[in-house]
């Protein structure tokens, strides 16, 4: 099998990296042979976390899974794909509202590379309500969401939270 069809990308914000993603990452590293998680590095999404701490967490999180790899990029993420010789992006699907964001997303892809291809990956069901959004909105007003993030995470979020 050529080397690009054992590679996978799995991009995102990852402000903060959760259960639900770490969920898939573990999932997907059993099926290819190597996963990148990619943190996008937006400016205009004014992230809670720089992205040096989304990686760093990320990293540690993973740390037991040898398969996969952190990094980042920014600008379109069929460049960053091609750089790498990947032609295979993954994406959760949590619901169907999650699908038709994640249908356009995959088409237009398409349009800018053929030679690339969105694999969806069905949420767990216990982690399908699960977004980072809610993570930052619960941690901000004290709520405990030691269930729901990594450890490494957790630490982080309550450290942010008393800083502001
Ligand atoms: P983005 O800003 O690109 O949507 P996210 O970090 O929010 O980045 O999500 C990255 C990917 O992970 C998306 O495909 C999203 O649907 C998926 N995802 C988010 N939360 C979960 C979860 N709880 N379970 C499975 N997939 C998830």
């Amino acid at each position: 099998m050529p080397a690009s069809e054992q590679l996978a990308i799995y991009p995102g914000s990852f402000d903060p990296i959760t259960n639900g993603h770490l969920d898939l990452i573990r999932r997907a590293s059993k099926i290819f042979h190597h996963v990148v998680v990619a943190t996008l590095r937006h400016e205009t999404k004014d992230p809670l976390f720089t992205t040096e701490e989304r990686m760093e967490m990320i990293t540690q999180a993973t740390s037991d899974l040898p398969n996969v790899s952190v990094d980042s990029f920014d600008g379109l993420l069929v460049d960053y794909a091609r750089e790498h010789g990947a032609r295979l992006i993954l994406r959760g699907i949590r619901a169907v509202s999650d699908y038709e964001y994640e249908l356009q997303m995959a088409l237009m892809n398409r349009q800018l590379s053929t030679e690339l291809e969105t694999l969806f990956i069905p949420a767990s069901e216990q982690y399908s309500y699960l977004s980072s959004r809610i993570v930052k909105e619960v941690s901000r007003l004290g709520g405990d969401v030691s269930a729901l993030v990594p450890a490494s995470v957790l630490a982080r979020l309550i450290e942010k939270h008393s800083n502001l």
